[in-house]
């Protein structure tokens, strides 16, 4: 049974503490392998670190045919027991749900990630090409030395290289404007933060005629940024998501009109798509009360159009802000990949949502967050969709509790996601 075997395995992935850091994957991996291996799944353990170790395991395709990756990652973010009114560590099944940190985000996938290949070896499933299952470490953290897909990439690409990956980043119902659309994760914007350094000459706060106070000057700098508006311009992922809610696509500077006319939520989703977005988080001037600072320094929360570059962004900000009286720093950017969405992958995906929901319609989004599927797309050119379906759970209430107390998923989700999963390496397997 499919579904117990799901619920089983996710209760006893919970139960391994992988909060990142320091992450303690291999736990995880371990688990996975022993249950996978026997089998017949050929079960590979990757470690930069012993106690931080990858799984990826394969059934061997026949070499006629594209391969497939269920990706997934075992490291979760920390939780607050206090906060809960679960032990965040139990697994426990309570109401037809699952409750432990990672539920939803996302030892959930993993386990129905599992059991779809488990049941898939059982059956003596014999893809054209290879059907990959990687559980990989150290997503949550997003900084510093990679132990996870990123580190996989670069130390052991061809356990990793796909043509095809399915991966978290959507999956929602959601209804707009009467419509029922499944999501689709097809593309992530770019997180490009900046700077801007605004100089001035300290002086004595008791005396501020002869000082040139570089807060002061950043501050309308600020304001200005505040205002920011994008040149409206239309992805191909926002023509399909306005395709298929308002049958249409308007031209750019309509877009985000049309949106809010199906409804609010489509308009929320739309505009930071329709353009590069920026939001100023963090200044740092003078550090002392009656000191005029020479010098402010202002953080920007900056996200990109995928495909779009930074030299780019920069010529229009300067055209926004003026051409003097800061200099702008980029500092360390991260993400911006996108697939293509006219893929035999995003076909199959269309039938599963076609024969779970008559009426209902795949709708691709372009997300703001970063996930592992950006390093696949980066490395090997790999179709990368975030698709995870959910239909018991309402998406508000999951993205509440995703990073959250009280975290945990449906088991009926659960199930619809091994079904999902099945389907989907049959399709492109067959
Ligand atoms: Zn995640």
């Amino acid at each position: 049974m499919p579904r117990e075997e799901a619920v089983g395995l996710l209760q006893e992935l919970i139960r391994l503490d992988t909060v990142n850091p320091p992450g303690n994957e291999t736990r995880a991996a371990e688990l996975l392998r022993d249950y996978l291996e026997p089998l017949g799944v050929e079960c590979e353990l990757y470690a930069r670190e012993p106690h931080r170790a990858n799984l990826v395991a394969r059934i061997r395709g026949r070499g006629e045919g594209p391969s497939l990756m269920l990706l997934s990652h075992t490291d979760t973010v920390l939780a607050d027991p206090a906060e809960w009114q679960v032990d965040p560590w139990s697994g426990e099944l309570r109401d037809g749900e699952v409750w432990g940190r990672g539920a939803l985000d996302m030892k959930g996938q993993v386990a129905a990630n599992a059991v779809a290949i488990a049941s898939l070896a059982r059956e003596g499933f014999e893809p054209a090409g290879d059907l990959i299952f990687a559980a990989t470490a150290d997503e949550e953290l997003g900084e510093g030395i990679s132990y996870g897909l990123e580190w996989l990439c670069e130390a052991h690409p061809d356990a990793v290289r796909c043509d095809y990956a399915v991966n978290e980043g959507a999956g929602d119902r959601v209804e707009l404007g009467g419509r029922i659309l499944y999501l689709c994760a097809s593309a992530e914007k770019r997180s490009s933060p900046f700077e801007l350094h605004v100089q001035g000459r300290s002086g004595h706060a008791s005396m501020p005629g002869i000082a040139d106070n570089a807060l002061v000057k950043a501050a309308a700098l600020i304001s200005r940024l505040g205002e920011f508006t994008p040149e409206p311009r239309l992805l191909p992922e926002t023509e399909g998501f306005l395709a298929a809610i308002a049958d249409r696509v308007p031209p750019p500077a309509e877009a985000l009109a049309v949106a809010q006319d199906v409804d609010p939520v489509a308009g929320e989703m739309v505009e930071p798509l329709l353009g590069l977005t920026v939001s100023p988080t963090m200044v740092a001037a003078s550090e002392k009360r009656n000191v005029i600072p020479g010098r402010c320094d202002v953080t920007v929360d900056c996200r990109l159009l995928p495909g779009q570059s930074e030299e780019e962004a920069e010529r229009v900000l300067r055209d926004w802000l003026g051409a003097d009286g800061y200099e702008l720093e980029w500092r360390d950017g991260q993400g911006g990949t996108r697939s293509e969405l006219d893929t035999p992958l995003w076909s199959a995906i269309e039938r599963f949502v076609a024969q779970l929901e008559p009426g209902a319609r795949l709708a691709p989004i372009c997300v703001a967050g970063f996930t592992d599927s950006h390093w696949l797309r980066e490395a090997f050119g790999t179709v990368a969709y975030g698709f995870f379906p959910m239909r018991t759970m309402s998406p508000e209430l999951a993205a509440r509790l995703i990073h959250s107390a009280d975290e945990r998923i449906a088991v009926e989700d659960l199930e619809l996601g091994v079904d999902f999963l099945r389907f989907v390496a049959a399709a492109i397997g067959s």
